[in-house]
């Protein structure tokens, strides 16, 4: 099977004719395969983009907010089919794809189709002899680009507010899971968005990426991935004054207090450590625990992760399915080697699990708990993006603050305890552009999404990123 582009409304096959292949996780083998895009498809696209950019931003807020809610209903009506693509591209259990991924693309599109209705602009009266207001205008032709862990969500987080305001769109999703937003272009198609408003372009990063943040008629570049790459984008979009927002990697703390619920924080650390196979940007990676219940923690914790069921993606009683791909699961068990060279000692898992059946060559690895190494070696400090936690007692809240803020990442954290007063005063120590306290992952789609540090530069969400795909203009009239 052949994923096509998505290029001034029509599915095609990449100008050059080349292909890559793209493997499904579970088995190991090779199911589909993606167009290898470069530079030409690209062009192809920015100029379907231009061409349609004046009439989608002259439309009205209301008629382009109808188009988001059309696919919005699409994508809940192929819910089933779009988790399966979404489970088999990533790995990832089908019954989370069911559950998370794809509602949440589908509220993706639902947000912002209500948010660019309630968007209004500002006016400033200066003491009756002037009146400023200030409008917010489209700001051109886009990119967005997105990467493999929660493929369509993380997409759709992106389009949908470009779109909203006004911007037409070239968008590129992960090579490494492409499936969904290939399925998301068809659903374009029924839904009757109008030719090059919404363009998507597949292929890799040095090749078609590349072609996209380097076009100069690309105004605005918003990006979801790795720091290294969020700072290459960032050096080329600069010298063309491109608008950047850039959400990358993160290396979070889970802080643990004595007196916290235990049952609930107990059961919310194995999902925010082991979720989607640890592979959300969100998860806790580093959990410190205050030492008077450490052991306690240790034994409990490392038996519940033992228990963790780690199988095929189409078993509904599996925890975790497999890791996204053969490099990535390579890279995760060299960080684990890494761990035990600097002093870690593995209390369960460590391993990849050989499955028998339709899975037996496939990317799976057993849920990994280390403890024993300080937070300064390089497997507390560098992103490993998998199923590996490590944990480590300490002392007094200064000390959990200062490990919590250790590394160079300021994406999320989360924080157990039932102190009101410690939450928050430690909940606004933490150097984190979101902070969990008695929970994890709970997102409300108004507020400012984005890290601290080289965890990334801008804030996505709510009218935030209506503001980033437009352009303020302010008119100052004298009365
Ligand atoms: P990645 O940086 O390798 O790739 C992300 C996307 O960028 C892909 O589509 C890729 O093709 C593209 N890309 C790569 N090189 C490019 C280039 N030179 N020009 C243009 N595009 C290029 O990241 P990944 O491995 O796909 O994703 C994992 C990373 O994403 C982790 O670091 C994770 O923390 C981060 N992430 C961050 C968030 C967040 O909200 N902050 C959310 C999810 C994932």
């Amino acid at each position: 099977m052949q994923i096509l582009n998505y290029i001034n409304g029509a599915l095609q096959a990449p100008l050059n004719n080349n292909w890559l292949d793209n493997p499904e996780p579970a088995t190991g083998k090779v199911y589909s395969q993606i167009p290898d895009s470069d530079s030409d498809d690209v062009q192809m696209a920015v100029t379907a983009a231009k061409e349609a950019f004046p009439a989608w931003a002259a439309l009205s807020r209301a008629e382009r907010s109808d188009l988001l809610r059309k696919l919005s209903d699409l994508i809940l009506k192929n819910l089933d089919t779009l988790a399966a693509a979404e489970s088999r591209d990533n790995g990832k259990p089908l019954w989370l794809a069911k559950r998370v991924d794809i509602p949440r693309a589908a509220e993706n599109f639902r947000f912002f189709s209500n948010a660019v209705l309630q968007w209004h602009d500002e006016a400033h009266h200066m003491d009756g002899h002037f009146i400023n207001y200030t409008t917010h205008q489209p700001i051109g032709v886009v990119t967005c680009i997105s990467p493999w862990n929660l493929p369509l969500y993380l997409f759709s987080w992106k389009v949908a507010p470009a779109l909203a305001a006004g911007c037409c769109v070239v968008a590129k999703p992960s090579e490494v899971t492409p499936m969904s937003a290939f399925l998301l272009s068809q659903l374009c198609i029924e839904a009757g968005f109008p030719p090059g408003v919404f363009n998507i372009v597949h292929g890799t990063g040095p090749k078609a990426g590349d072609a996209m943040i380097n076009h100069r008629d690309i105004k605005a570049i918003s990006f979801t991935g790795g720091t290294k790459t969020g700072a290459y984008i960032a050096s080329k979009a600069a010298p063309l004054f491109k608008k950047l927002s850039l959400e990358l990697g993160g290396k979070n703390a889970n802080i643990i207090f004595a007196d916290c619920d235990w049952d609930k924080m107990m059961k919310t650390t194995l999902r925010s450590s082991f979720e989607n196979q640890g592979q959300i940007c969100l998860c806790g990676s580093r959990i410190l625990v205050h030492r008077s219940v450490y052991e306690k923690f240790k034994t409990e914790f490392a038996e519940k992760v033992k228990a963790l069921k780690v199988g095929d993606p189409h078993d509904d009683t599996v925890r975790m399915g497999a890791i996204v791909s053969k490099q990535h699961f390579e890279k995760i068990l060299s960080c684990i080697e890494l761990a035990k060279q600097e002093g870690g000692t593995v209390l369960t898992g460590g391993n990849a699990i050989k499955l028998e059946g339709r899975c037996e060559e496939g990317w799976f690895i057993a849920p990994t708990v280390i403890e024993g190494l300080d937070q300064n070696c390089r497997t507390n400090q560098e992103e490993i993006f998998g199923p590996v936690v490590t944990i480590q007692p300490f002392d007094t809240e200064e000390e959990a603050i200062n490990y919590a803020n250790a590394t160079e990442y300021g994406l999320a954290g989360s924080l157990w305890t039932q102190d009101i007063s410690r939450a928050h005063r430690v909940a606004n120590k933490v150097e984190s552009g979101i902070l969990w306290v008695n929970c994890w992952l709970i997102r409300d789609l108004r507020t400012p999404f984005g890290g601290m540090k080289q965890s990334g530069v801008g804030r996505e969400g709510g009218m935030h990123a209506l503001e980033f795909f437009t352009e303020a203009k302010n008119v100052c009239v004298s009365l």
